[in-house]
């Protein structure tokens, strides 16, 4: 056994979402990306003497929105803090922050690994502002501050130290990311800093219960990245104590370049942060009524979807967690089956056809030209036997797309796409490929019913490919049993 194997890793994570509002969390200065550095400022934001901050109502609604989609409790009542500490890119010299009362307790994410399910326990979520950037590689001698995200709403998720592998954080990551997308808080893109992570791990010899020292490697802002931190970490942290170090709790950065993880420069030294009420802000008073209201605008969220999907309508587990990756990729499946009742046939068409078809041509299903009401007139038609499904996904799909005003029945007449299912004439074709080659009909005879592969592919050539395949096929049994 490597040494590996007798430790395991422990990993809690620090989550900060970056909420899609319009305006700030305390002011109206606008919060798009990319605009034009300190282009989005006030001097609210900037914390000028005798400015005040108010709170944005939808900060709170969004709050409320992801603790109740993960089951926590909400704190009705709420008082906002400042965490005081002194950095550039920090124009107040204090973040406004919630302490000891954060508006979501408790509550769990289910995360799906290879064979399993597991819940990881949520600590809490509290509201924060973001702090403003400093750009260390655009002048040569110089550090310089961006302050537009200064004041844009977070909310923090922390989460029990309930992992137990990178795999683990690696789900739970894009689990966190399609939830926050479901709720439409958060654009949750990641290389836009939109979700980041802080990530805590620390090991243990297997079997111990209490839990080792934990390093924080901070900021981590994509999915792989938080896998590989956690891994360097893992081994970095045995080595130590396997060579009879200690380790020490320490603040790290995550370098992707070299895969590894190195002190940080101490930005908030000696860790006295000082917090007090916010004497600027007034207590925020959660009514039942208001939090029943954000209960009743949740939407369908992707776990539901995924029950759903697998119990009622009998979907294989791949299918519906393809099919609820996106919501609006769920909710085109759910307008589909409006119309039909084939599910795993439309689910086939959405999974194999439609999503193909988005890939090809880079767009979203949003822009997607065909309604499900025409996939389901797409789906009547080879289920009427009308057109084959080779004809319908390859030909008459691919045309419609650039027609989607047409009905696809019309459209398939035009393409000379519909199948022949008259018995009168597969019969006529039959016959003509029969008389071709009456040597293999003996064969048949003897017992070689291979030979009916090469009948089929004639009867095919002689119809255009438009006989129905079942009827030629029966009919040609039937015939050469009659031989
Ligand atoms: P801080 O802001 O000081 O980092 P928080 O309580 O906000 O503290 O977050 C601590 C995070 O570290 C939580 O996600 C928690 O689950 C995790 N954590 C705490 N102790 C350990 C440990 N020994 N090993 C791994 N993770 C831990
Ligand atoms: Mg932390």
């Amino acid at each position: 056994m490597s040494i590996y194997e007798q430790y395991e890793t422990v990993i809690g994570l620090e989550v900060h979402i970056q909420l899609a509002t319009e305006s700030k969390a305390f002011c109206t200065d606008p919060t798009s990306f990319g605009a034009a550095p300190n282009t989005q400022i006030s001097p609210v934001s900037l914390g000028h003497p005798g400015t005040l901050p108010r709170m944005n109502k939808r900060q709170i609604e969004y709050a409320v929105k992801l603790g109740l989609a993960l089951g926590c409790e909400i704190n009705r009542e709420n008082q906002f803090a400042r965490k005081n500490y002194f950095y550039v890119d920090l124009p107040k010299g204090y973040q406004i922050t919630q302490d000891d009362l954060p508006i979501c307790v408790g509550g769990s994410l289910k995360i799906r690994l290879e064979n399993s399910t597991k819940d990881i326990r949520i600590h809490r979520i509290h509201m924060e502002e973001d702090a403003g950037k400093s750009i260390h590689d655009q002048a040569p001698k110089h550090s310089l501050v961006d302050l537009n995200r200064a004041g844009v709403p977070l909310l923090e998720m922390v989460s029990e130290p309930d992992f137990r592998s990178s795999e683990e954080v690696y789900s739970y990551m894009s689990e966190v990311r399609k939830i926050v997308r479901y709720l439409g808080i958060s654009d949750g893109n990641m290389e836009e800093g939109s979700l980041r992570c802080d990530v805590n791990v620390s090991v243990r010899k297997k079997g111990d219960t209490k839990l080792g020292t934990r390093c924080e490697v901070k900021n981590v802002n994509s999915l792989r990245y938080a896998k590989r931190a956690v891994e360097f970490e893992f081994k970095r942290q045995v080595d130590i104590i396997e060579a009879g170090g200690t380790i020490t709790q320490s603040t790290l950065n995550f370098d992707p370049a070299t895969g590894r993880t190195s002190p940080m420069r101490e930005k908030e030294n000696a860790h006295d942060y000082r917090y007090f009420t916010d004497p600027d802000l007034p207590p925020v008073i959660l009514t039942d009524e208001f939090i029943e209201d954000v209960r009743a605008s949740l939407p369908p969220l992707p776990e539901q979807l995924v029950q759903q999907f697998t119990k009622e309508l009998g979907l294989p587990e791949y299918d519906a967690l393809v099919l609820t990756e996106e919501r609006s990729m769920a909710e085109f499946y759910l307008a589909l089956i409006k119309h039909t009742k084939q599910y795993k046939t439309a689910s086939n068409w959405v999974i194999n056809i439609i999503k193909a078809y988005l890939n090809e041509e880079d767009i979203s299903i949003e822009e997607f030209p065909l309604s499900p009401r025409t996939i389901a007139a797409l789906m009547a038609l080879v289920e009427s036997k009308k057109v084959s499904f080779a004809a319908a996904s390859q030909k008459l799909f691919p045309a419609l797309t650039k027609q989607p005003q047409q009905e696809p029945e019309a459209l398939a007449k035009s393409l000379n796409l519909m199948q022949d299912s008259d018995a009168g004439s597969i019969e006529h074709f039959v016959d003509q490929a029969l008389a071709k080659f009456p040597d293999k009909v003996k064969a048949y005879k003897k017992g070689k019913k291979g030979v009916i592969g090469l009948f089929m592919g004639e009867v095919m050539k002689l119809s255009r490919g438009k006989a129905n395949p079942q009827l030629a096929n029966q009919l040609l049994r039937k015939k050469l049993e009659e031989a």
